[in-house]
C-alpha cells in the first residue's frame, strides 16, 4: 500500500480536525502526497512552465487559438482543455482588458471541476473540498468587499463558460479558497501558481513544523523534517516564520483567523534575535525600539504595496532609506533589516544587476541560518540564489561551497530523486 497507510485524519485537541502520524517518520521521508484538486499557472510563467503539468523547459507550444497558453505536448494540451476553454476565448475576446485576479481564476476552475466530477477524487483522500473550513461568520466588511469584486470579476470574465449557484454560496466558496488555497514556487521561490490541496489543507499549523511541502510538477510532496513518532500530530506553516511571534500571530489572525500556541509561540524563544539592536554603548531604550519596530512593519507595508506602481530604482532607494534609518538602532541580523535587504536583493536580480544580488544575499544568509530551522527552503532558496550568483560571475569555489548547502536541504525537503536535485548538481559540473 501507498505512504497514506502512515497517517490518519483525527480531531485534534483545541484544534478541529487535523492529521495525526500513525507510525515513524525518518528525517527526510515521504509521509504523503496530493496531486492538485485544480491549478493555475501565474500569467508572469507564461512560455516558460506548461500550463498543464507546470514543468519547466524550452520550446513548448503555443495553444493556437489564443496564443498565451503553452504545453509540452498535446497530451498536455488535451488535459488542460477542460480548464484552459474557462479562458481561451475570453482572453481574444478582452485583449488587454483580460485581468481576473489569480484567486478568481482558481476559483472558475474549481466551480468547472465540481460541475464535471461528482465522486471524491485522490486529492481528497483525507479532506474534501466541500468540508473546507471559511470562517465565513469572522469576515469583516473590507474582506467581504474583496469577495465581492472577485464575485464580479468572475461574473464578468467567466460569464461565457460557468453557470453558477447563488451570491451566497460563490461568497463562502471565496471564503473558502483564501483559507484553504496553496501557492506553488519553484526551487528559489518565485510563484509559479495557485492551487487546491485538500489533504495537504487538512494539516494544522506550527511555527516549528515537523513537515515541508515541495511540489512536483501540480503534485504536493509531504516529507518529514524533524523525526515523527507514532501518535504525534503532522505540523506544517502557513507562513513566513522570520518574523516575531506577535507578526506571525498578526498574520495567522488575519489570513486564518487563529493564534498560534506552538513551543516558539509561548517561549518567544527568537524574538530577541530576531529584534537584535546594534551593540551601542548604551543600552537602547526601550521606547524608540518599540517606535522603531512601529516604523519597520510601517514601511514593510508600505513596500509591499509600492511594489505595484514604484519603479525598481524608487523601490530600491526605498530599500536603501529604511535601511539606513532602522540601521541606526537595529542590528544587520534583525529580520525587519533582512527583510529589506532581501526586497532589494529581488529587485537587483529582477534589473540583472549582479554583483548588487549578491551583495545583498551575503549580508542575509548567515542571519537566515540563524533564524530559520535547519530544513528551511527560505534558507535552501537563498543559498541556491548565492550559488547560482557566484558561478554566473565565474566565482567557482564559492558557487560550488553555496549550491552543496542548497542541496543538503533539499535533499531532506524535497526528496533526492527531485528534478531541481539533479539540475543543480548539472550546473555544479558545469
Ligand atoms: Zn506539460
Ligand atoms: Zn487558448
Ligand atoms: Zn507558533
Amino acid at each position: 500500500m501507498g505512504p497514506s497507510e502512515g497517517i490518519e485524519r483525527f480531531d485534534s485537541p483545541g484544534k478541529g480536525r487535523g492529521m495525526r502520524a500513525l507510525r515513524h517518520f525518518a528525517l527526510g521521508e515521504l509521509l504523503f502526497t496530493c496531486p492538485a484538486y485544480t491549478c493555475v499557472l501565474t500569467t508572469n510563467e507564461r512560455g516558460n512552465h506548461c500550463d498543464h503539468c507546470f514543468n519547466r523547459k524550452e520550446g513548448l507550444s503555443k495553444c493556437g487559438k489564443c496564443k498565451l497558453a503553452f504545453y509540452c505536448n498535446v497530451e498536455c494540451q488535451k488535459g488542460d482543455w477542460p480548464m484552459h476553454k474557462l479562458e481561451c476565448s475570453a482572453m481574444c475576446a478582452y485583449g488587454e482588458k483580460w485581468n481576473p485576479s489569480e484567486t478568481v481564476r482558481l476559483t472558475a476552475r474549481i466551480l468547472a471541476k465540481q460541475k464535471t466530477c461528482k465522486e471524491r477524487t485522490p486529492s481528497e483522500r483525507f479532506l474534501t473540498v466541500k468540508e473546507f473550513e471559511s470562517h465565513f461568520s469572522k469576515l469583516d466588511n473590507e474582506k467581504k468587499e474583496l469577495i465581492q469584486n472577485d464575485i464580479a470579476a468572475l461574473h464578468h470574465f467567466y460569464s461565457k463558460n460557468l453557470h453558477y449557484s447563488d451570491n451566497a454560496s460563490l461568497e463562502f466558496l471565496f471564503a473558502q479558497v483564501n483559507c484553504n488555497g496553496f501557492t506553488i514556487e519553484d526551487e528559489e521561490l518565485s510563484h509559479l501558481g495557485s492551487a487546491i490541496f485538500p489533504d495537504v489543507a487538512l494539516m494544522n499549523h506550527s511555527c516549528c513544523p515537523n513537515v515541508i511541502v515541495t511540489y512536483r510538477g501540480t503534485v504536493a510532496e509531504v516529507r518529514a523534517v524533524q523525526e515523527i513518532n507514532p501518535g504525534d500530530e503532522v505540523f506544517t506553516s502557513y507562513i513566513d516564520l522570520l518574523y516575531p511571534t506577535a507578526d506571525r500571530n498578526d498574520r495567522l489572525k488575519d489570513s486564518y483567523f487563529f493564534s498560534c500556541d506552538c513551543r516558539e509561540c509561548s517561549t518567544k524563544e527568537k524574538d530577541a534575535a530576531k529584534l537584535e539592536t546594534r551593540k551601542l554603548n548604551d543600552p537602547p531604550n526601550p521606547k524608540d525600539v518599540r517606535d522603531m519596530v512601529k516604523y519597520a512593519r510601517g514601511v514593510v507595508e508600505e513596500f509591499r504595496r509600492a511594489k505595484h506602481f514604484k519603479s525598481p530604482s524608487e523601490l530600491l532607494e526605498m530599500c536603501e532609506l529604511s535601511m539606513e534609518k532602522m540601521g541606526t538602532l537595529f542590528a544587520e541580523t534583525n529580520v525587519y533589516m533582512l527583510h529589506m535587504t532581501y526586497q532589494a536583493m529581488g529587485i537587483c536580480l529582477y534589473m540583472q544587476d549582479w554583483e548588487g544580488a549578491l551583495k545583498y544575499g551575503e549580508k542575509i544568509i548567515q542571519p537566515y541560518r540563524k533564524h530559520y530551522s535547519p530544513y528551511s527552503l527560505n534558507v535552501a532558496s537563498m543559498w541556491l540564489k548565492l550559488g547560482r550568483l557566484y558561478m554566473g560571475l565565474e566565482k567557482t569555489t564559492s558557487g560550488i561551497k553555496a549550491l552543496k548547502k542548497a542541496l543538503a536541504i533539499m535533499e531532506i525537503a524535497h526528496g533526492p530523486d527531485h528534478p531541481y536535485i539533479a539540475e543543480i548538481k548539472k550546473e555544479m559540473e558545469q
